[in-house]
């Protein structure tokens, strides 16, 4: 999965950038609210965590311009606590939820959760895809009961397939979600850890849709993705 942050408070945003990395998150940072409306506009993120106030434009401004664009990624606002109004215009101009400043990252971290898993149409922290489970909340998977070691990428890969499960998604979506901007991006990456994330689940839920991308199954399928009769 992959977020934004626009935050100017520097070290703010760098606290809340890590918590999400070492949750296995990419992320992106934005100190102003120019370059976060940008970034917002033309890069698919998963949700955004947005500070109301911020220089260059405020993030309300921000939050009204992206919805007016049609960008309907989630976004968490960051309000100040003397400042309620601010959560009301918020979540009037498009936000998903709020959290007044000062906070706990935990609860950051799981509201964006939330948004994330909702946003997909996930009801609760543990998804499920035929034998497979992923619970959110740990980022603990496993396959048939039997707990599954999967490196961070491939974590992340896995995620988001659960996500957007039965779904076919593109190598390029795959690679938007799973790299942050200044990644060097090849999508014969992508193939390598599918290959490899394949091979940990038993050759089964993951099928190649030729042309077209990767899908997550509930079903049992062999290694070649064709379905298994
Ligand atoms: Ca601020």
């Amino acid at each position: 999965m992959r977020i934004l942050i626009v935050e100017d408070d520097q070290d703010l945003n760098r606290q809340l950038a890590a918590a999400f990395e070492e949750a296995g998150y990419v992320v992106d940072k934005a100190f102003d609210g120019e370059e976060g409306h940008f970034l917002g506009d033309t890069e698919p993120y998963d949700a955004i965590v947005l500070d109301i106030g911020l220089p260059e434009m405020d993030g309300i401004t921000v939050l009204e311009n992206w919805r007016r664009e049609g960008r309907a990624t989630p976004v968490l606002i960051l309000t100040a606590r003397d400042r309620w109004n601010d959560k009301v215009s918020g979540i009037d101009a498009g936000a998903d939820d709020y959290v007044t400043k000062p906070f706990h990252i935990e609860e950051v971290l799981a509201r964006v959760r939330a948004l994330i898993r909702r946003s997909a149409g996930h009801a609760t922290s543990l998804i499920e895809c035929g034998g497979l489970q992923l619970d959110t909340r740990t980022s603990k998977v496993t396959l048939d009961g039997n707990p599954v070691k999967l490196t961070s990428h491939e974590l992340r890969l896995l995620a988001y397939l659960m996500h957007h499960q039965e779904r076919v998604i593109s190598r390029t979506e795959l690679t938007e979600h799973l790299y942050d901007q200044d990644f060097d991006r090849d999508s014969n990456t992508i193939e390598v850890f599918i290959g490899r994330l394949r091979k940990k689940l038993d050759g089964r839920y993951i099928e190649t849709v030729r042309g077209l991308g990767y899908r997550l199954i509930s079903g049992g399928r062999d290694e070649t993705g064709e379905a298994a009769s």
